[in-house]
């Protein structure tokens, strides 16, 4: 087949282009119909937005609520609990708006059928813990879904997309998207008058501790490839906080959520010798990163930190202690039902090593790290903030509008707000949506596309299936090749180099400037080999733009990583050279540019307004 035989071009027109259709992407697509009724209303997913994104599988508790019908929690507490958590470090007026506005949508989750446990005694939604509720929500991408699919003028699965398209005379603004898709190898142009990225976060961009034949056993769904970052870093929008890289305390082997066990069952943990050691960590920890220490509830990173500590200095294994809770029949339903709901591998695993939680208390260890913005992490795009509330240096557009006019980011791809998680990102997403309908509203020219452009890109998005047609004649036995690399080859290296180079699991989390400045040299041979994959089929060919987003998204965390010269969530990573927190020199965001052009990075710092006090 030569490079474009057979191969249609679709071409779609949209006035507004969701690239995404998990949480945040659903979000954005029911809300753009809401505002926009006429608007033609295009959603993009490389998956099928009925199972699509983290929540897949299903979720067992939806973990943003304020609970403001009850008085249980207000906007401005929420703020508190995710700066807190986050190391001082959150966008406020981002969250701020996240919290007031995400009961709104949990009501109408509840509406389109979503069962949500209530309280028996009080008739109030069922709390797990303070910012949880407890749902039966095997079929919560569905019921979302529905809504999406009723709100879009047309849904586009299985089509990857793989670069936004810049207007032609205005390099700074969005002009729509390009993609293949993943089925027929149709190649697709979406010219959009604006976009809104909600491509999830990033999982194996570092070594995941499931290798072999459990390489796709990771807590971040595995398709969970890092566009979100990828597609906005090409453009040159900016970033942010791409160094607060999430590593979660997870059960050992199947990645199970531990929320409900800790909130809901009140288990606790203790070391290999039955003592709780969380406490015997204090001073050292205190020395780390001082007050932080003190804070309530714990930040998560610190909970990690202690957890390392005391494997390093040969307490462990961890444990989670089940055995008592197991024995109240209720509980042990609750204990099941909530892997049932959401993580059945967990489940699979524990039958598999004759773990009955009932009676054997199960390990607990910390995963590798992962890239996203919407659980105790906020890594994302650096976007424009509400305008009643942002601080002018926080404004420049369009609420959830990035520094790249007409693209818009909601959920893991926006940066500064951690703790949104489902619903705060579906939230997030009718945000997004709101805007952009303004910024459409507002349009004076349209955008226009360059085909050349799209004629360029046509052939970088198909190369590497030429690659693999052409170097394969190369091979004589087994499938290496001295002209192509296959995208699985390309992926374990990153992993690797992220892994040794930037703080993962082998080095205990940790990296200094010495080996970020390696990680970063190696980094530019490994470019050079992207250039030389092969695609043996559009499976493989999917896998190749995934990594290639993967690989922009770690180049920028490693930059990220090197800016900031301090330790400021140990437990996430330490930088050995600088192992204290520095608030006096650090208590800002870190803010990145990527120029394609020229392959250099700029980095920045952005102030932390503390508006709710
Ligand atoms: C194991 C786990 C447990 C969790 N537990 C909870 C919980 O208990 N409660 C809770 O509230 N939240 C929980 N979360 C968090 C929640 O799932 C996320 O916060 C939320 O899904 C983020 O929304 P999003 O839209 O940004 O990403 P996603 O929902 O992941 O959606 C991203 C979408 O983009 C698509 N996509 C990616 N790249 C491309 C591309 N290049 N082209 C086209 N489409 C693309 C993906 O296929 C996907 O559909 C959990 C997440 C995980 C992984």
């Amino acid at each position: 087949m030569a490079l474009f035989g057979g191969r249609k071009t679709v071409r779609v027109d949209a006035d507004i282009l969701v690239v995404g259709g998990g949480m945040a992407g659903c979000g954005a697509t029911y809300e753009a119909r809401y505002w926009g009724r006429d608007l033609k209303v295009v959603c993009v997913e490389k998956a099928n937005i009925e199972r699509s994104g983290a929540v897949a599988q299903g979720l067992y508790a939806i973990n943003c609520y304020m609970g403001m019908q009850w008085n249980e929690n207000q906007p401005e507490d929420f703020v508190r609990y995710a700066t807190n958590d986050l190391m001082g470090l959150v966008r406020e007026d981002l969250a701020y708006d996240i919290g007031r506005h995400v009961d709104a949508t949990v009501h109408k989750f509840e509406e389109w059928g979503l069962p949500i446990m209530r309280d028996p005694k009080t008739g109030r939604y069922q709390r797990e813990g303070k910012w949880q509720i407890m749902i039966h929500g095997e079929s919560y991408k569905p019921i979302v879904a529905e809504a999406a699919r009723k709100a879009a003028s047309e849904v586009y699965n299985r089509i990857m997309v793989t670069h936004l398209l810049m207007d032609q005379k205005n390099r700074n603004r969005v002009a729509g998207a390009v993609g293949f898709n993943v089925r027929t190898g149709d190649f697709y142009v979406f010219k959009a008058k604006t976009v809104i990225v909600a491509a999830g976060g990033a999982s194996h961009i570092f070594k995941p501790r499931s290798v072999g034949e459990g390489m796709g056993r990771t807590w971040y769904a595995p398709w969970s490839s890092a566009s979100a970052y990828g597609l906005p870093i090409e453009i040159g929008a900016k970033m942010t906080q791409m160094e607060n890289r999430i590593v979660l305390t997870r059960f050992k082997d199947g990645y199970g959520p531990v929320g409900a066990y800790f909130l809901h069952l009140k288990t606790y943990t203790q070391n290999a010798y039955g003592e709780q050691y969380e406490a015997k960590w204090y001073d050292d920890t205190k020395k780390l990163v001082g007050n932080y220490v003190d804070r309530h509830p714990v930040p998560t990173c610190l909970r990690n930190h202690a957890l390392l500590k005391e494997v390093a200095n040969g307490g462990g294994p961890i444990r989670m202690v089940t055995k008592e809770a197991f024995q109240d029949p209720h509980k042990e339903t609750v204990g099941w039902e909530n892997f049932l709901g959401m993580t059945i591998g967990q489940a699979v695993v524990w039958a598999s090593q004759n773990i009955d939680p009932k009676h054997t208390n199960p390990e607990l260890t910390t995963s590798e790290p992962y890239v996203m913005g919407s659980h105790a992490t906020c890594s994302g795009a650096w976007s424009s903030g509400p305008e009643d509330y942002a601080p002018p240096e926080y404004r420049w557009g369009y609420n959830r509008m990035t520094t790249v006019e007409g693209l818009f980011a909601a959920g893991d791809a926006s940066g500064g707000t951690p703790h949104k998680f489902s619903s705060g990102s579906f939230t997030e997403g009718r945000i997004a949506a709101k805007a952009a309908v303004n910024y459409m509203n507002d349009l004076g020219v349209e955008p226009q596309v360059d085909e050349g452009e799209i004629k360029r890109l046509e052939e970088q998005v198909f190369r590497p299936l030429e690659n693999y047609r052409i170097g394969r004649n190369e091979i004589v036995a087994g499938t290496v090749s001295p002209s192509y690399i296959l995208p699985i080859h390309a992926l374990q290296r990153l992993e690797k180099l992220m892994d040794e180079y930037c703080g993962g699991i082998t080095v205990n989390y940790m990296t200094n400037e010495p080996l970020l400045a390696r990680g970063l040299e190696l980094m530019e041979m490994l470019k050079e080999d992207a250039d030389h994959i092969g695609a043996e089929d559009l499976h493989q060919l999917q896998r190749t733009w995934e990594f290639k987003h993967r690989l922009l998204a770690s180049e920028s965390v490693m930059h990220h990583t090197l800016f900031r010269t301090e330790t400021r969530w140990p437990g996430y990573y330490y930088r050995g050279d600088h192992m204290k927190l520095d608030d006096e020199n650090w208590h800002c965001f870190t803010l990145s540019r990527y120029d394609a052009e020229t392959g250099k990075w700029t980095m920045e710092k952005a102030p932390v307004y503390h508006i709710v006090g």
